[in-house]
């Protein structure tokens, strides 16, 4: 492939400066990410999974080194790049259509055929009825949906998630793990995945990439088998060698662990 990567990481430093000290959180970073590909990042907590996706997103600028998104250093946060959190942070007082159309508000593209879009979205994600409910009428489940069609609505080609799923039954994680998967691939997005959930990473991924802590770096990176790849991810985990990966980057993680990294 010689199109132009979507994110590129180049001997990337990420130092965050308090008062009291100075923190590397990321160190010698380099990756890059193709059109259309889908990565996850994995490693122990505190070794800068966050702060990489922050770096990505542009709402922090690196201390050394490059961040280019599609060629290009990244100016700040920017419509292309979508950015979903752990926690829906839907507003209560938004009704579901108001919460999904927040971003195309915010950035002065709100008109009738971006609404009409965005029911659209949500019918595509079985939220047809629930536009003009507000978010306690909903599970959690339904409400991360939300957030993800509030994601979608800006169209941006780059998504950036950060453990979407962690707070989600464990039924309710493998469906939504499809539809992301689905719904990206269906709109040639690219994806950028944080999770601690490692079958999870294997099961949607193209590639997963283990980050080492203190200073936080990327430690190995595991490409992932075309049949496991292929399979939907709710039927990857069946796939043959799915075991054997996950025991062998298991062992990875699990010497960082030891270390205290
Ligand atoms: P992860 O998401 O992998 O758990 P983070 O990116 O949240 O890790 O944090 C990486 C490191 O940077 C940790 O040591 C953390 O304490 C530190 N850190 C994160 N955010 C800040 C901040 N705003 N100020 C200072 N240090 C921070
Ligand atoms: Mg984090």
């Amino acid at each position: 492939m010689n199109s132009v990567p979507v994110v590129e990481l180049k001997d990337l430093d990420l130092v965050y400066v308090t008062d009291r000290e100075a923190v590397l959180a990321l160190t010698g970073l380099n990756l890059t990410v193709s059109p259309g590909e889908f990565i996850s990042l994995v490693g122990p907590s505190g070794c800068g999974k966050t702060t990489l996706l922050s770096v990505i997103a542009g709402l922090l600028p690196p201390s050394r080194g490059e961040v280019l998104l599609h060629g290009k250093p990244v100016p700040g946060p920017t419509p292309e790049v979508g950015y979903m959190l752990q926690q829906d942070y839907l507003f209560p007082w938004r009704t579901i259509l108001e919460n999904a159309q927040l971003g195309l508000e915010l950035t002065g593209r709100l008109n009738d055929a971006a609404r009409q879009s965005v029911l659209e979205l949500l019918g595509g994600m079985g939220l047809e009825n629930t536009a003009n409910l507000y978010p306690h009428q909903l599970s959690g489940g339904m409400r991360q949906r939300v957030a993800l069609v509030r994601t979608l609505a800006t169209n941006p080609d780059l998504l950036l998630l950060d453990e979407p799923f962690s707070a989600l039954d464990y039924q309710t994680k493998l469906q939504l793990e499809d539809l992301i998967v689905d719904t990206l691939r269906q709109r040639g997005k690219t994806g950028v995945l944080v999770t601690h959930d490692l079958s999870e990473a294997i099961a949607v991924s193209d590639r997963v990439i283990v980050l080492a802590a203190n200073p936080g770096r990327i430690r190995s990176t595991y490409e992932i088998p075309d049949n496991i790849r292929r399979a939907q991810p709710f039927y990857a985990r069946d796939e043959a060698g799915f075991n054997d990966l996950f025991h062998e980057i298991w062992r990875d993680l699990e010497t960082l662990e030891g270390k205290g990294e």
